[in-house]
């Protein structure tokens, strides 16, 4: 299981009964901290830091350990913030700065300058929110008395979102073609994204797939199809045209596991060898959690494998939206989001139909894929652009409804509106630069994202 650190800042004045007393508050909130998150986290309590030495050697302990994700700072006493320069300098792990007492109120009565010197946390992290600042270091505050509900949900979603970046530092991503051609919000600096996000981004031809498809064994299509049978509903004349997509899986599935990718995209311009568009294929591997975009949107394809991470203990559907068309009646203004086919199953509100139509665009096959009515109520679309200077994540809070029937409409569709009304989330998302291709969500919110730029350094629009 991930860890994350907690560190109690203090100093050598206080004598040996004040840091006895630290330490047992410290182990108090730890204690208290572990049973709220144990099936999130394990939270490891380290030995307060009184020294720079300390404070470095901590600092180098939690950036070098493989399963330390993050780290939780809390100044119980004054922690002169020099001494935190070069281990802070050091730190590679997002950072909670957690500013809390071990006691909730004040005791009026009895309070004395021994209290006061014990628990002074609003004198010690102001201390150490000035050199957060000066020394530019990303991190999130939470602020509040440990127990409150507030603190530890924000602990918690710290937690969540710790485990993600830790994901993201490791993720690898297929390009199977290139970026579609004359597209632009879908291009980016691949290597900036590495720097920014960890993600490593490469290229693979069409081709290892093709190779992977041609030796797809019956044995293994018999298997595949047994997946789709029993997990949606599919028209035995269509069987042909589910094989192919049956083989494009388990294609998929090899080159995954040997190259230990999360997240791919693919692009309808280069599909040499293959007879159809991936559709039921990739929507079946975005319900197994991989990471996919279209039209060599790699932004996307990695966002949506980190923001599944993310949300991975919650209740929730998670993916690739694109945005496609209006329903602009005056005050009911609805958005319909969908794509050529790759939308994932988790939207799906009932058992999605295997459906086999003509895609009228690419000059393949018809290709199989899921169609299905999208889940209702609130959620949030994320998209990711780069600017060229730096990364905007571009985030707007949506309702999601009950689809209007579309009979003739061969894709899975999600419909939404627009908050706080379309006109202003319309525009604001169009001011803003944000693309077509986003990341729907109705397990995280705008506080996940807003705490994941914070956490970053990522420039945040929140509509
Ligand atoms: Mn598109």
């Amino acid at each position: 299981m991930k860890n994350i650190y907690f560190i109690t800042g203090s100093q050598n004045l206080y004598g040996e009964d004040t840091l006895k007393q630290v330490t047992y508050d410290s182990k108090v909130i730890v204690e208290f901290l572990s049973s709220n998150l144990a099936n999130i986290i394990q939270v490891i309590w380290k030995p307060t830091v009184k020294s720079g030495e300390e404070i470095l050697s901590i600092c180098q302990e939690a950036s070098i350990d493989p399963d330390c994700v993050g780290v939780i700072t809390w100044m119980h006493t004054f922690s002169p913030a020099k001494m935190w320069i070069k281990g802070l300098q050091r730190l590679n792990k997002p950072l909670l700065h957690l500013h809390t007492q071990n006691v909730e109120q004040l005791p009026y009565a009895t309070i004395d300058m021994n209290y006061m010197n014990l628990n002074q946390s609003a004198h010690g992290d102001r201390e150490f929110g000035f050199i957060l600042k000066r020394l530019n270091i990303f991190h999130y505050t939470v602020v509040g008395f440990y127990k409150h509900e507030h603190v530890i949900s924000d602990i918690k979603r710290f937690c969540e979102i710790s485990k993600a970046i830790d994901f993201s530092k490791n993720l690898k991503v297929a390009m199977f073609g290139n970026n579609m051609r004359e597209v632009a919000v879908t291009d980016g600096d691949r290597v900036e994204s590495q720097i920014r996000f960890g993600w490593e981004v490469n290229y693979y031809g069409i081709g290892d797939i093709v190779d992977l498809v041609s030796g797809v064994t019956r044995d293994e299509i018999a298997d595949q199809l047994n997946e789709y049978k029993s997990k949606y509903q599919m028209n035995p004349l269509d069987i042909s045209e589910i094989e192919e997509q049956a083989k494009y899986e388990v294609a998929f599935s090899k080159f995954i596991n040997e190259t230990q990718i999360g997240a791919f995209c693919d692009t309808f311009e280069d599909l040499h060898g293959l007879k159809q568009l991936p559709g039921l294929a990739v929507q079946n591997l975005m319900d197994k959690g991989i990471g996919f975009a279209p039209e060599g949107d790699y932004k996307t394809a990695a966002l949506g494998a980190l923001l599944m991470k993310m949300a991975e203990t919650r209740d929730g559907a998670t993916g690739f939206i694109e945005d496609y068309t209006y329903d602009l009646s005056l005050g009911e203004e609805l958005e319909l989001g969908s794509h050529m086919l790759e939308v994932s199953p988790r939207f799906a509100a009932n058992k999605p139909k295997i459906e086999v139509h003509s895609l009228g665009i690419g000059g393949k096959d018809a290709p199989a894929r899921l169609v299905f009515d999208g889940v209702t109520g609130p959620g949030i679309q994320v998209t990711m652009i780069d600017l060229g200077t730096h990364f905007r994540l571009i985030v707007a809070n949506i309702e999601l409804v009950q689809s209007r029937n579309m009979p003739k409409l061969p894709v899975a569709r999600l419909m939404w509106k627009v908050k706080p009304d379309f006109i202003t989330g319309v525009k604001a998302w169009l001011e803003n630069g944000g693309g077509h291709h986003s990341i729907v969500s109705t397990a995280l919110t705008m506080d996940d994202i807003d705490m994941f730029a914070k956490l970053t350094g990522t420039e945040i629009i929140k509509i």
